[in-house]
């Protein structure tokens, strides 16, 4: 069948669908098509842990996402760039230093090619776009369509092909290339494959030049004269909801308008732009904040924070989940059905994981840390003694979250070993342009080499969607320490909890809430500490609570396993996200 093309000007429509139709039958899209009324906009979706097309928190939320609104049965689709040579395989130099290389991957293998692309212009040239289709299944049945986009088609000049080839990859151009792709390619594509939007959301300002595409459709009406803009800017907020992620600077984007100029040439007036988005330069969180009628923030304190960075800008807070069935360890899985059949669906039935015995928690607990072990000791590491506590560490490897500070004093560290003995896994990758996350993972290895025979330590190179499943399942206490308030919400503590695995972490983000004492966890200080006091007060709680709890008291121990997933595990879920997003931001906008 011919390859069905879409120009600029959108001669869109019901041509495409049927033509996507009749490829792709067995999967009968054109159901999914219509029924469809809202769109999840990620430059990074954590789909499956052989597609990396994701980096780390931000696409694993939008994968925990998709898979929760597909067992929900929402009438969803997701929209993400294809990534052809995925974000960062971490190979590491003889002195531990991070590399750069690529993660490749084959599509042909997990998505089918539509046959349809729309066009848009980057440059004064044309850039084709063709939607690779992969349909999430659940075991319930249930589906969502992701679409994958991709410029590497041919008769694209060389350079565009490349623009979804690397996450995060290439320069300021090259990124303002990717989100021009995902914002306006994606909103084109949409209604190209006839799909209807009622609302569309914007995961993280990356996303927010749809709502530049949105305003050309709509423009101004007689009792739509707001601000004196030639576009109906009411309707297109009606139909834009957006979450911001991060309350680190660097973290928004930020594009001069000269290169906005150069390559979205007259797409959008510059003048009604700069208004929009911030005068000095594009700020795509500004964009976001200006054409969305919901915006929240992804836990309270980060809604707080947010809101002091954004004045004037009504922002809520929907704190983040995770997905229960992705993250609990099969063994868990196993005691929940058992105890709470329907937990997949209502997962806070995991309240009732109180009731579960100990026997039957350490069991499924021994075996998901065996599995770490190996992994570790396969991986070249030291042999952990699965008698002693493992405390983990895994994030992205950069300055704030302070992956450094259970090191930094090094002799209380050994003494407190020989007392109480204790092990630590890291692992983490840093962004390749994050040259003081780089050096921050050469100096973890090189501080593990020099506490060997003190404290028995590794570095995991490789951190993703497998290897976290493996972590958070397989260690005893998950360890976080970044500095307030810039951790937005963090979510792999909450992995842990699904498993047993308490907390130790400095209150910010989502353990704000999720901290009770001693019943599901530990807070390293107290909330407005001095960063500076956070290094003492994690090794005094590791050395006066954790261990001696660890070592002497296994009922006590058991007891806070069970308290963190019952009251952690059961609450901070995909589940509960998406039910809140679907009433409070999908359906009663403004509330
Ligand atoms: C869950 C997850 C993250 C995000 O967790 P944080 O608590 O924000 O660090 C990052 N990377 C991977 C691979 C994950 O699974």
């Amino acid at each position: 069948m011919p390859t069905i093309l879409v120009s600029t000007d959108d001669r869109s429509g019901p041509w495409l669908r049927r033509a996507a139709t009749r490829q792709v039958g067995t999967l009968a899209i054109d159901q999914y098509v219509a029924r469809t009324r809202l769109a999840y906009f990620s430059m990074e979706i954590a789909i499956r842990p052989d597609m990396p097309t994701y980096s780390g928190g931000l696409g694993i939320l939008a994968g925990d996402t998709a898979r929760t609104a597909a067992d929900l049965g929402l009438p969803m689709v997701f929209v993400t760039l294809i990534s052809r040579d995925g974000y960062l395989r971490q190979e590491m130099d003889p002195s531990g230093r991070q590399g750069d290389a690529p993660d490749p991957w084959d599509p042909q293998q997990e998505a089918l090619a539509l046959p349809a692309m729309a066009a848009i212009e980057i440059e004064g040239r044309l850039v084709w776009i063709r939607p690779w289709l992969h349909m999430l299944q659940r075991p319930n049945g249930n589906v969502v369509p992701i679409l994958l986009l991709d410029t590497d088609v041919p008769g694209n000049d060389p350079a565009d092909r490349a623009i979804t080839g690397r996450l995060y990859g290439g320069d300021a151009t090259m990124r303002l290339k990717q989100e021009i792709v995902l914002g306006i390619g994606g909103e084109r594509l949409l209604r190209a494959l006839g799909f209807e939007i009622a609302t569309y959301h914007l995961n993280e300002g990356h996303a927010a030049l749809l709502a530049i595409s949105l305003l050309r459709r709509y423009p101004q009406t007689p009792t739509s004269a707001e601000g004196g803009f030639p576009y109906d800017v009411a309707r297109v907020r009606e139909s834009c909801v957006f979450t911001t992620h991060t309350p680190v600077e660097a973290g928004h984007d930020r594009f001069d308008y000269a290169l906005v100029q150069r390559l979205l040439g007259d797409f959008i007036d510059q003048g009604v732009l700069r208004r929009l988005a911030g005068d000095d330069t594009l700020n795509m969180t500004r964009l976001a904040l200006n054409l969305s009628s919901y915006v929240n923030g992804v836990a309270e304190r980060h809604q707080q924070t947010a809101a002091r960075m954004f004045p004037g800008y009504p922002i809520r807070a929907v704190t983040n989940g995770v997905h229960p069935q992705t993250w609990a360890h099969p063994t868990f899985a196993r005691l929940f059905d058992a105890l709470v059949p329907h937990w997949t669906h209502e997962p806070e039935l995991l309240g009732r994981a109180d009731q579960l015995s100990d026997a039957d928690v350490r069991a499924a607990h021994d075996a998901a840390k065996a599995e770490l072990l190996d992994l570790i000791r396969a991986a070249g590491g030291p042999a952990f003694d699965p008698a002693l506590p493992v405390l983990a560490f895994a994030r992205r490897i950069t300055g704030y979250k302070r992956p450094h500070l259970l090191l930094d004093a090094p002799d209380r560290l050994a003494a407190i070993a020989r007392r109480h003995p204790f092990q630590v896994v890291f692992a983490g990758k840093a962004h390749p342009r994050d040259e003081g996350g780089r050096e921050l993972i050469a100096r973890l290895q090189a501080d593990i080499a020099r506490l060997r025979g003190a404290v028995t330590m590794a570095f995991l190179p490789g951190y993703d969607f497998a290897l976290a499943r493996r972590l958070v399942a397989g260690a005893d206490v998950w360890l976080n320490t970044p500095q307030p308030p810039l951790e937005a919400s963090g979510t792999s503590g909450m992995k842990a909890a699904l498993n047993g695995v308490p907390s130790l972490s400095v209150l910010d983000g989502w353990w704000v809430e999720g901290c009770i004492e001693g019943v599901t966890g530990w807070a390293i200080g107290r909330e407005g500490d001095a960063p500076e006091t956070h290094g003492r007060a994690l090794l005094d709680k590791l050395e006066g609570t954790v261990l001696p709890l660890f070592h002497d008291d296994p009922a006590g121990w058991c007891r806070v396993m069970k308290g963190a997933i019952s009251k952690v595990g059961a609450v901070f879920t995909s589940h509960r996200m998406m039910r809140r997003y679907a009433a409070e931001a999908y359906l009663g906008r403004g509330a």
